[in-house]
């Protein structure tokens, strides 16, 4: 068989770059193929190096829910592309999108932009270390904050929940400061704000999960994570880096009603550019260099572009019935599946919020990351390479959400369906 060009372009990829990719889950090594590399993306499709389109559900992991090369989005980078690229000084538009954000997300008091998610979740953790002098944080097995040090870290064995990294390089003495429990498990957070509540700088949590696939909050999780941070005085943060703006305006704190002390923006507030953000009460974010003692910086933070890209997607989203459509989007896409496995009967689970999506398989039903891990990620692996054959390009993991956007219709909808039927049926 002829290789395609983006097979030579991976083989001399591997040549230079660790992997061939610059983000590890982009080497499609989960699902047991290489990976496609993209030409060019507009609306609901990218295209490959080798002229094939496909329908598109990973959407840049999240940023592009109004498609991709949106026009107004295309001429509003255009039209700061012209004045400069990065100045390292304050711009109009920072001021611009900081009102805009504070007023989208009412607990926000004040935000910080930053490039990216990993900065946002590190200086929400490093902000309530500060403000509480105190040095553990807590966290959930299966979410996803970004890659700092005290963030990559899984659960110990054994009955003690202290973290261990999961990654060389990260120290066992910043690993044991992060202590993870089970996504969902009321009782764990619990004993562990009784054990040692009073060394709990903050708890950090994907308010609906997207990094184990999706997996919503159990009614009261998030309301008894905020209970008991407020009764033995630590942070309670929602990293919202995939959430924010994606299933409402609001987040997911305005969803569920629920306040958290910080916040943690990314993805769709940079509209596809590097962008993201961390903000709360004034009070806590106030310790940030230069107000406060809290050294934070960044040489690109608020970059022009960036700000232009993700202000015109945020103006965007205050369209009414946006996110109704996005809902009903999901619905289509949802029930449309759900049928398709019915009459194959393939054991399956459809965790979906919004435009949010995954397919576990051999499972019935995921609430944690024990319940995810549990899925059949081998047919998974076989599914998705169906799939691309078919035109359709999925995550190419078992574990990540997929992106329905704006740019989606009906059509692509029902073409996807299709395919995922003809996919399940040539396994
Ligand atoms: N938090 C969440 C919930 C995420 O999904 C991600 C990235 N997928 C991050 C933080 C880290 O963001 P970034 O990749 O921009 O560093």
């Amino acid at each position: 068989m002829q290789s395609s060009l983006s097979d030579k372009l991976f083989a001399e990829a591997v040549q230079h770059i660790p992997g061939g990719v610059n983000s590890p889950v982009r080497a499609w090594k989960a699902v047991g193929a290489t990976p496609r590399f993209i030409q060019r993306a507009r609306g609901s499709t990218v295209v490959d190096v080798d002229g094939n389109v496909f329908i598109d559900y990973v959407g840049s992991w999240g940023p592009m829910i109004l498609g991709h090369a949106q026009p107004q989005v295309l001429r509003a980078v255009q039209q700061a592309l012209r004045d400069g690229t990065s100045f390292g000084a304050p711009t109009p538009r920072e001021v611009e999108i900081a009102r805009l954000l504070t007023a989208a997300i009412p607990s926000m008091e004040r935000v910080r932009l930053v490039s990216t998610g990993t900065e946002a979740s590190m200086t929400a953790l490093r902000l309530a270390r500060a403000f509480t002098s105190r040095q553990k944080t807590l966290k959930f097995d299966g979410c996803y904050h970004g890659h700092s040090d005290s963030l990559l870290v899984r659960a110990g064995s054994g009955a003690m929940t202290f973290g261990v990294p999961t990654s060389p390089g990260v120290s066992a003495a910043v690993a044991a400061d992060t202590i993870v429990a089970r996504y969902n498990d009321t009782a764990t957070v619990i004993r562990v704000f009784r054990e040692v509540g009073d060394q709990i700088a903050s708890v950090i949590v994907e308010p609906v999960a997207g990094n184990m696939g999706v997996v919503p909050p159990a009614p009261g999780f998030l309301e008894l994570l905020r209970d008991q941070t407020r009764l033995h005085g630590a942070l309670l943060i929602f990293d919202e880096v995939i959430t924010g703006f994606r299933l409402r305006y609001g987040g997911v704190q305005d969803m569920y009603g629920v306040r958290p002390d910080l916040t943690c923006l990314g993805k769709i507030v940079g509209g596809g550019l590097p962008l993201a953000a961390v903000g709360g009460r004034a009070e806590v974010m106030d310790q940030l260099a230069p107000e406060g003692a809290v050294y934070q910086a960044g040489t690109l933070s608020g970059n022009p572009l960036a700000v232009a890209a993700g202000l015109e997607t945020l103006r965007h989203l205050t369209k009414p019935g946006v996110y109704e459509r996005l809902e009903e989007l999901g619905r289509r896409f949802h029930d449309g599946l759900e049928e398709v496995l019915r009459q194959r009967r393939v054991r399956a689970c459809i965790n979906r919020v919004g435009s949010m999506l995954t397919l576990f398989f051999g499972v019935d039903a995921v609430a944690d990351a024990d319940g995810a891990r549990a899925c059949d990620t081998e047919l998974y692996a076989r599914f998705f390479r169906a799939m691309l054959a078919h035109g359709i390009y999925l995550p190419p993991s078992a574990f990540e959400a997929l992106f329905i956007s704006l740019a989606h219709s009906e059509a692509d909808i029902d073409q996807t369906v299709q395919a995922a039927a003809a996919a399940l049926d040539s396994l």
